[in-house]
């Protein structure tokens, strides 16, 4: 059976034992029999497997970014290659939120709702936007990778890679030093997508017994409105800029991006399913590591179309629940927000909702609406997290593909590919 096959049964068990958990529990006592298993089994093996994922972002990214920055060689291009990549990442989240708004105001999920029954949201504080900014740039990279601040480390990663290409001889044997160490963590990541299976088992039945589907029917509309905008933009709006940009078959860069889309739904976390974003991006969709090591890790802290579209909806939504009337100034200033809002915050599960009390703190909606929808956000923030992290893979292979940087024999080649096996020491 492919690995990918593998994930997705493990998927399915977690999804149908947690389910059947969740009703068990609520009709018989077998309560903390179940809260034992859940407790000891799934959230002990679930955790580790995340903790073993995070594990490897830090490294990864500084150490495949050098090795990426320093064979792009010229400013020149890495600059082009940055400005395309920062146009297309805004760019899709700002037609996504676009299109949230407008089905939002077709569907009107939020007329009727009644607002007293919330549970309680504590507002989050925006940081000031010049502080994002001057944030970007690290005083200490140590530190930096201690807190697992990405901008930071690319910022840092870059400079080191293009010094190495001015520092001669010394740079030659640094660079081949990071080399031979992103192959070893390639490895890693490797190891760890054979353990998948299980991990995503684990996480699913915990989180499936805890959750059941009940919230979901009280907020059916709002449910669907989200799931359908994300269909649309996955379906329609990436496929389209893809072939756009590439004259390539999108559904085979979809089949391609599989295991890292169920990673993405598993985890809810961009940021943890970015070592395996990188190496399929790498290995099956054929784009050059100088391109993915800079657009991945880039797009998994500011390129979340996936949760822009949530915010979209939800500010509709809340807007209805609550009867307030949002007119176009405040539309522009949600796209706004919710735009650069994604940009300062990192892809980790449950984040969209911080960035959503931004947003509505923008508009002066009020922010304990967030209550309203907190119910079914777990789950919406798997489907979402899956849009954030096709896009990042979809931008990644259209940026390539502009550089002349995309192996279209490994693209077109679909399959678990050696790399998957570990019987081969070298991919
Ligand atoms: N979980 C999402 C991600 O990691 C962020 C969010 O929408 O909460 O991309």
């Amino acid at each position: 059976m492919q690995l990918s096959s593998k994930i997705l049964l493990g998927m399915a068990l977690g999804i149908v034992v947690g389910l059947i958990l969740n009703m068990i529990s609520d009709v018989s006592d077998s309560g903390p029999l179940t809260a034992w298993v859940v407790e000891y089994i799934f959230d002990v093996v679930g955790r580790i497997f995340i903790a073993s994922l995070k594990l490897l972002v830090v490294p990864l990214v500084f150490v495949s970014l050098v090795c990426g920055s320093a064979a792009m060689g010229e400013n020149v291009k890495m600059g082009r290659i940055a400005f395309k990549t920062l146009a297309l990442y805004l760019f899709t989240t700002a037609v996504a939120i676009t299109i949230a708004l407008t089905l939002a105001n077709i569907i009107n999920p939020g007329i009727g709702i009644d607002t007293t029954a919330t549970a309680s949201y504590v507002a989050a504080t925006p940081p000031a936007f010049k502080d994002v900014l001057i944030g970007i740039f690290p005083t200490n990279p140590i530190q930096a990778m201690s807190d697992g601040n990405m901008l930071q480390i690319i910022v840092f990663a870059i400079l080191v890679g293009v010094a190495i290409t001015q520092a001669g001889a010394a740079g030659k044997s640094t660079l081949d030093g990071f080399q031979a160490f992103n192959d070893v963590i390639m490895r890693m990541v490797t190891i760890l997508m054979h353990l998948a299976p299980f991990g995503v088992f684990c996480l699913l039945a915990k989180l499936f017994t805890e959750e059941g589907f009940t919230a979901i029917f009280n907020l059916a509309l709002y449910f669907m409105t989200v799931t359908l905008v994300l269909l649309i933009h996955a379906g329609v709006v990436y496929t389209s800029i893809f072939s756009f940009f590439t004259r390539l078959n999108p559904l085979t860069l979809i089949k391609n991006m599989r295991p890292a889309m169920l990673f993405a739904f598993s985890t809810s976390s961009s940021n943890a399913t970015m070592p395996i974003t990188m190496n399929v991006v790498e290995k099956r969709v054929g784009v050059d590591n100088s391109i993915a090591s800079f657009t991945v890790p880039l797009g998994a802290t500011i390129n979340m179309d996936g949760t822009a579209i949530m915010q979209g909806v939800a500010t509709v939504f809340i807007a209805q629940a609550y009867g307030l009337d949002l007119g176009l100034t405040e539309y522009l200033a949600v796209i706004a927000t919710a735009t650069l809002a994604s940009v300062g915050t990192a892809g980790v599960p449950g984040v969209g909702l911080i960035m959503l009390s931004m947003v509505l703190q923008q508009v002066g909606l009020p922010v304990e609406g967030i209550g309203l929808i907190i119910g079914v956000d777990r789950l919406l923030d798997m489907m979402r997290t899956v849009v954030n992290v096709t896009g990042d893979g979809m931008v990644t292979t259209v940026v390539a593909k502009s550089e002349g940087l995309l192996d279209e024999e490994i693209f077109n080649e679909v399959s678990d590919r050696d790399e998957y096996s570990s019987a081969q020491p070298n991919s």
